[in-house]
C-alpha cells in the first residue's frame, strides 16, 4: 500500500545527509538514494529507513526531494537514471529541488514533469551544514498555492524562515542572488586584506575591524573570522558549488539583459577560483587561487 507520507531524499551529501536524519526525527518514513552506494547503506541501517537502488524503490513516495550539485545532475536524475522517475512516482506526486539550480531548467523539468502528472518546487536552502544539522534551515519556495501546501509540512521539518518567492524557478533565482552576493563580499574582503598588507595592516585586524564596522556581513563574520583568520578552512560549502552559483546569477542577468558588470566579473573570479584549487576545495579557501 503507497503511504501517503513517505519522502524519498536523493543526494546524501554535506546537507542531504542532516536534512534527510531530520525528516526520520520528525516522523516521516524515508527511503533515500546516493551515487555513493556505501551512504545510502550506512544512512539507511543508522536510521531505519529504506536505502533505494532504483527508481521504483521510490514508487511510493509523494514527495521526492533533490539535494544534488547542481540542477543538470537534477534533472538527469529525474528524466535518465534507469528510465528515471516520472513513470514510476505515485500520480500528484511532488519533486522537491532543495539543491541550488539554475531556474530556467527548473522551469524545463516543471514543465516535463507536468506531463506526467508530477509537479516539481523549487525550494534551495540557506544557512550551511549547522542549520541543515539544527533543521533551521532558510528555505526559498518557487510553488503556487496548490504546489506549495503539498510541501508545506515537509519544509518545517527542515527548515524555520520559509519564503514564499512566487511561482517555479523564483526559489532558485532567489537562492542564485543571495549567493553571488556573498561571493562579490568574499572578493572584496579577500581584495582589502591583499591590499592592507602593503599598508602594514594585519589580516586579522582588519576583519576585527570591519566586523566591528560598516563593511560587516556574513562572510566578513563567518567566513573570514572564523574560517580563513583562523586557518581552520571548513564552512562545508565547496568552492566548485559557489562558482556554480555564482555562475548561475550572472547568466540570470544576461538572459534579462541586465547590464550587471560587478556580477559578471565576480562569476568569472570564482571560475578563476576554481581553476586554481579542485571542486571539493572549501570556498573560504578562494584568495589562496588568486594570490
Ligand atoms: P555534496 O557534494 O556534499 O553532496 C552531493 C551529493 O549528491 C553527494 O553525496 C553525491 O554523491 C550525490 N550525487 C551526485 N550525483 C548524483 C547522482 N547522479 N545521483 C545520486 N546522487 C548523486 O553537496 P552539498 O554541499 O550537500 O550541496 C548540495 C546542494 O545544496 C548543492 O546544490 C549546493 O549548492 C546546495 N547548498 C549547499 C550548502 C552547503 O553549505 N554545503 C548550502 C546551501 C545550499
Amino acid at each position: 500500500m503507497a503511504s501517503e507520507s513517505r519522502v524519498g531524499l536523493i543526494g546524501l551529501g554535506t546537507m542531504g545527509w542532516p536534512m534527510a536524519a531530520n525528516l526520520v526525527r520528525a516522523g516521516a518514513a524515508v527511503t533515500v538514494f546516493d551515487l555513493d552506494a556505501d551512504r545510502v547503506s550506512a544512512f539507511a541501517e543508522e536510521h531505519g529507513c529504506v536505502g533505494a537502488t532504483r527508481p521504483s524503490d521510490f514508487a511510493d513516495s509523494s514527495i521526492v526531494i533533490t539535494m544534488l550539485p547542481d540542477g543538470h545532475v537534477v534533472a538527469d536524475v529525474v528524466r535518465n537514471w534507469e528510465g528515471g522517475l516520472l513513470d514510476v512516482l505515485p500520480a500528484g506526486a511532488t519533486i522537491l529541488d532543495m539543491s541550488s539550480s539554475s531556474p530556467q531548467g527548473t522551469i524545463e523539468l516543471f514543465e516535463a514533469a507536468r506531463e506526467h502528472g508530477i509537479g516539481v518546487v523549487d525550494a534551495p536552502v540557506s544557512g550551511g551544514l549547522p542549520r541543515a544539522t539544527d533543521g533551521t534551515l532558510s528555505i526559498m519556495v518557487g510553488a503556487d498555492d496548490e504546489a506549495f501546501a503539498k510541501v508545506e509540512p515537509t519544509l518545517r521539518m527542515l527548515g524555520k524562515s520559509i519564503f514564499r518567492t512566487g511561482p517555479v524557478g523564483s526559489g532558485h533565482a532567489m537562492k542564485a542572488l543571495n549567493n553571488v552576493i556573498a561571493a562579490t563580499a568574499y572578493a572584496a574582503v579577500a581584495e582589502a586584506i591583499e591590499v592592507g598588507r602593503s599598508y602594514s595592516l594585519d589580516p586579522k585586524t582588519l576583519v576585527d575591524v570591519v566586523n566591528e564596522s560598516t563593511g560587516r556581513s556574513f562572510t566578513s563574520e563567518v567566513v573570514f573570522g572564523q574560517h580563513v583568520v583562523t586557518g581552520t578552512y571548513a564552512t562545508g560549502f565547496a568552492l566548485g558549488l559557489l562558482t556554480k552559483d555564482a555562475g548561475i546569477a550572472a547568466d540570470m542577468a544576461s538572459s534579462a539583459h541586465v547590464d550587471a558588470p560587478v556580477l559578471q566579473l565576480v562569476a568569472k573570479r570564482w571560475r578563476e577560483a576554481l581553476a586554481g584549487t579542485e571542486f571539493a576545495a572549501d570556498h573560504s579557501r578562494a584568495h589562496t587561487a588568486w594570490w
